[in-house]
Order: C-alpha cells, then structure tokens, then sequence
C-alpha cells in the first residue's frame, strides 16, 4: 500500500518539521560515540533554551510524553504524600491515577470538562501538599491553564507542569514562573516523531525526591548518567540515538526561528482557524480566554455524522483531524494546528476542506 501524505491536524502527532524527519534516517551512530554524545549534550542545551530553564537536570527520557509524566511522579512521590491535582481533561484524570499508583493522597481541584481551572482553587485544595501538578494545555479539550498563576501561589509546594502540548506551541517560561519539574513529548508542538519525553527537574525538587522510585528505568538518580552529570556518564541504558538526533535537529529548526515567532506561528494559525471555523457557522467549545491556538475544539453540528465527515476529510483531501474524547467522542471535533503543520495554508486547506464536506 502506497504511503500517503497526510496533513495531521489531530490531536496525536503533528507532521515533523522536515530536518526532524530527514535527520530519523541520517546514518546511524554508536550509542557512545563522541559525535553522538556531543548531539545528546547539545540537545539538552537546547531542550534548557526551549523549557527557558537553567535546570542541569534537563533532558530526553526514552519514552513518549507518559514517560515523562510518569518520571514526575516516580521520583517525587511516594506512599502517603499528598498531592493536588488539577483536574479539567484526560490528562489530569491519568495524573490522579499514576499519582495514586505511587500510594499518594491525591487531592483533586476540578473544574468542567471545557473550562479553565482556578488556579485559587488548586493551591487552596490543601493546607501542605508535596507536589501540584496541573496540565498547562490540555488537549482533550483545547483549553489553557494558567500555570504561571499556580506556580505563584504555591508556597512550600514543588510545581508539576505537563507541557506535552504547550512546548514550542505557546509560551513556556518556566523559571520565571517558578515551575521545578516539568515533561513534554516530541510529536505535538516540538514537531518531531513520538518517542522522547523532554524533562526538566529544579534542583529543588531534586533534594525533595523519594529514597528509592518503584521504577528502575525513570529513575532520575540513575537515567540521569546517560546524559552526564556530577558523576559522569555512564551507561544505564541504550540511547534511542535516532530519535535524539531527529529531536536536536527539531529543536535546532524551533530555535532558529526563535521561540517568540513560534508562539506568533500558533497565534496566527489559532486565530486564522477559529476566525474561520465561526465564520462556516461552527461552535467552538472553549472561551476565547482560555482557547488554545494549537488544539481547537469544534461542537459537530446536529445532524452530521462527526466521523464521516472525519473519514471523507481523510479520504478525500489527505487532513486528518481528531475526535471528541470520552463523552464528547460524538459531540466535537478536536483540530491540532501545532508544530511545522502550524502555516495559515494548511488552515486554509483544511477550512475550504471543511466546507466542501459540510456543503457550506
Ligand atoms: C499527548 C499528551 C500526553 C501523553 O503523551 P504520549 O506521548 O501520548 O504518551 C500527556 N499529556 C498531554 C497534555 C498530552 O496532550
């Protein structure tokens, strides 16, 4: 079967940008080649630059974005320690559940499926927690959360950020705003494969972490050693050498361009597709305060089937975008716009699209 050329406007992965991809089939290098371990380094420098963190624990974890949350959690917490959990979307919700594998009290601070959270509610759900952790854009349903607010009233708390679709998306500032342990993943904003988990950890969270993680493999104390650090480098596991390489040449691409014309990218794209949705007559679900410019959800008019019109956008014009998640797999559309595939053409495509198959 042919290969095709999709423009992805999921949820999921968005199309590389072209050096990430040209760079998965570059010749391979050994894992502890010197010409490898210079890109690893320098990928880390550049995740820093890209976090806007100085953090020395800063790097690619083997896994996807999961990996990275799981990581947070495995180091931080243990039995017994109370965490908060923002909770608006999928992606909280799977924070309460891998908090609670680590025997944490989990403490939600909820707000509607759609709405934003208050960040007041999330630092007074508890008098001391260890950790807060919240989801800065949650892409099951295209809202923002205002992460810098929570950061800021933390108190002795250490702050967890999900960042998988806010990095290179929207603007990441972590030190500023006083974040200390933060994962991303690759193929949303960053505009790379899936495989890693960007992670970045304040050194004070690090003198806060847990005696003895229930997993070996995302064990900072050790995994740490594969990029280098006070002890030197040492082997703990294989490098996934590919997708590292494929990473430090997406980044070097975000940099290039610089952070502050990505964000105005997405903003542009954002505000091109949510102009242009409204105007075929669409409902958007999110308030436009709270509405991401990389992921939008789109209420399904009544009486159109929402997965005929995803399949013919599919068949027929090549665009993929995603479905509504758990109650609302029906009720919306989501549209991720993020990454290299974040161009006023491919919104434009996808609007003229979308009005052919809705016959508007
Ligand atoms: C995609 C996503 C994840 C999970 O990342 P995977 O790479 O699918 O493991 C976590 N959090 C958010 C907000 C996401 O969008």
């Amino acid at each position: 079967m042919a290969v095709l050329e999709r423009t992805l406007m999921g949820p999921g992965p968005s199309n590389p940008y072209p050096e990430a991809t040209a760079a998965l089939s570059a010749p391979m290098l050994g894992h502890l080649d010197p010409a490898f371990l210079a890109i690893l380094d320098e990928t880390c420098d550049r995740l820093r630059s890209a976090w806007q963190t100085a953090n020395a624990r800063t790097l690619p974890l083997s896994g996807t974005g999961s990996a990275g949350m799981e990581a947070a959690f495995v180091n931080l917490v243990g039995p017994g320690d109370v965490v908060v959990v923002g909770v608006n979307g999928l992606f909280g919700e799977r924070m309460c559940e891998v908090a609670r594998r680590c025997g944490a009290e989990v403490v939600r601070a909820e707000a509607p499926w759609g709405r934003p959270l208050d960040p007041a509610d999330v630092v007074a759900a508890h008098p001391s927690p260890k950790l807060i952790a919240v989801v800065h854009a949650e892409t099951s349903t295209g809202v923002e959360n205002d992460v810098a607010a929570v950061a800021a009233g933390k108190g002795d708390a250490l702050v967890l950020a999900d960042c998988v679709t806010s990095l290179a998306g929207i603007p990441v500032d972590l030190d500023a705003w006083g974040v200390d342990v933060a994962y991303s993943g690759t193929q949303k904003c960053v505009g790379v494969a899936p495989g890693l988990a960007p992670f970045t950890l304040s050194d004070r969270a690090w003198e806060q972490r847990v005696a003895r993680p229930q997993s070996w493999y995302l064990d900072l104390g050790l995994v740490g050693e594969y990029v280098g650090g006070q002890g030197g480098r040492k082997y703990h596991h294989t490098a996934p050498v590919s997708m590292i390489r494929s990473l430090h040449a997406g980044l070097g691409v975000v940099l290039d361009e610089g952070l502050p014309s990505v964000w105005a990218r997405h903003a542009e794209c954002g505000r091109l597709l949510h102009e242009g949705l409204q105007s075929l007559g669409l409902e958007l679900w999110v308030d436009a305060d709270h509405r991401l410019p990389e992921l939008t959800t789109v209420l399904v008019p009544a009486g159109v089937d929402a997965s005929k019109v995803r399949a013919q956008l599919l068949d027929r014009f090549s665009i993929e975008i995603g479905a509504g998640v758990g109650p609302h797999v029906d009720r919306m559309w989501r549209i991720g716009c993020m990454g290299h595939t974040a161009r006023p053409a491919n919104v434009k495509l996808l609007l003229a699209a979308l009005a052919e198959v809705l016959e508007r």
